[in-house]
């Protein structure tokens, strides 16, 4: 694919992905050039939205949306395929198709947007034995399992679920599974949750602010939390933890961290802990020609204040607006936006219990049970998911002075 115009190169139909091809589509529509063609496509495995914050849920292989109607409507070229390598140098892509045979993309302009995997310590048996909702398979793995506990013989290893990390994740599945449990099992069912972290406290990283509400919730559903401890090694039949503890669990679920797609690597390019890549204001990777990075794999500053962004939706979503309208805008030789996002929000699932709405990076609440619940189906069923597949509302939705928080 080499005989092209010049083109905006997106890699991943994520949250990020998504909002960058249309931001990018929709500058270059505004500018309504005469001159050469610019060509917006994206590259990613299939053309559809994977919607990751709702793999908690049950049946997960309906999290999906489709993508190539609203990439008809805005004029946005989807090629199938998933990328080896990134050749910055030749501003190249090698990718490679569903059927295995390989075929090179040249791009003019990228924009990285490959997202992020569950991180994987090397604990014995955790590739083996454990469970995750990292990806939609994943969470269909988890499914099909849990249902097929309710073949087992009744024990109380049938019955426990280990959740690992209490973490944003872990919380959302452990506050899940009582209610999913037993409706797989019978609801008289003795079901026990455990979740086990290695910090002092859940939520970790959500700070103090919702910590009261979130402990209550898993107070209220007879969740155990173990802190302070960590896990030496999973098998089929369970855990053991740090402490020497075993716990007999036929369901063992790891949540605990997150890492940036490895395609990162590929730039050379300077990267954060957590694999992501340092970009501008405009969000352009620092020190690499003509790339620009959005959502899990870009660390980027959202404010005045020195806050960065998460690996969240709410973050990828407008990075994908600014990233697609500022490369876009360096094609066509026209000003870029600087990514500005200080508004920020969270809002957990909490479960059957209800969900907590936090405002701000100190997480103050301003909603908990069933009214923050009502927000996050909102939030889950319809401000995340792409917009119709008419070319204006898309454009409009583009806008990157739009921000969604979510
Ligand atoms: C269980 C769970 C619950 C979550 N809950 C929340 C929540 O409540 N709120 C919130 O804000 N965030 C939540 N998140 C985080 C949120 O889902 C991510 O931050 C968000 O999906 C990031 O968007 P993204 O576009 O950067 O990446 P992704 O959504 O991961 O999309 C990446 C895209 O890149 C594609 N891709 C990957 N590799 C390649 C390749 N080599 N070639 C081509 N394409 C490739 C993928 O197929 C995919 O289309 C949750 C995540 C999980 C897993």
């Amino acid at each position: 694919m080499t005989d092209s115009p010049k083109r905006i190169l997106v890699i991943g139909a994520g949250f990020a992905g998504m909002w960058s091809a249309l931001g990018a589509a929709r500058l270059i529509d505004a500018a309504n050039t005469n001159g050469e063609p610019i060509e917006v496509a994206l590259i990613a495995p299939e053309p559809q939205l994977h919607v990751r914050p709702r793999l908690h849920e049950t049946n997960p292989l309906g999290l999906k949306a489709p993508l190539l109607p609203l990439f008809d409507a805005t004029g946005v070229r989807f090629i199938q395929g998933s990328v080896r390598d990134i050749k910055a140098a030749d501003h190249t892509v090698e990718a490679v198709n569903a059927d295995g045979s390989t075929f090179t993309v040249h791009y003019d302009r990228l924009v990285l947007a490959s997202g992020s995997a569950l991180f994987r310590p090397r604990v014995p048996g955790l590739d083996t034995a454990a469970f995750s909702i990292d990806q939609i398979s994943d969470a269909a793995r988890l499914e099909a399992h849990l249902r097929g506990l309710a073949n087992q013989p009744d024990s109380s290893a049938r019955n426990t679920v280990v959740v690992v990390g209490a973490g944003f994740t872990g919380i959302e599945i452990a506050t899940e599974l009582p209610e999913r449990l037993r409706s797989f099992l019978g609801a008289n069912t003795a079901v026990r949750v455990i979740v086990i972290e290695q910090a002092g406290a859940v939520g970790p990283d959500l700070g103090a602010g919702p910590r009261p509400v979130i402990e209550q919730a898993l107070t209220g559903l007879g969740i155990e939390v173990r802190l302070n401890v960590a896990v030496s090694s999973i098998d089929i039949d369970g855990i053991v933890t740090s402490d020497g503890e075993r716990i007999e669990a036929k369901t063992v679920i790891w949540t605990a961290g997150m890492r940036a797609n490895s395609l990162t690597k590929q730039l050379n390019a300077e990267r954060d802990p957590l694999g992501r890549l340092h970009v501008d204001a405009n969000l352009r990777v620092l020190g690499v020609d003509d790339v620009f990075a959005a959502g899990d794999v870009a660390f980027a500053t959202t404010d005045d204040l020195g806050n960065h962004a998460l690996m969240s939706c709410q973050h990828a979503m407008n990075m994908g607006r600014f990233a697609g309208h500022n490369v876009a805008a360096d094609m066509l030789g026209s000003e870029p936006l600087p990514y500005r996002q200080p508004v920020y929000v969270t809002c957990l699932d909490l479960g059957s219990w209800g969900a907590v709405f936090t405002e701000g990076w100190d997480r103050q609440i301003k909603l908990v049970g069933n009214e923050a619940k009502a927000l996050k189906r909102q939030i889950c069923t319809e401000w995340i998911y792409p917009p119709a597949a008419d070319r204006t509302a898309a454009f409009d939705a583009a806008d990157p002075n739009v921000t969604v928080v979510a």
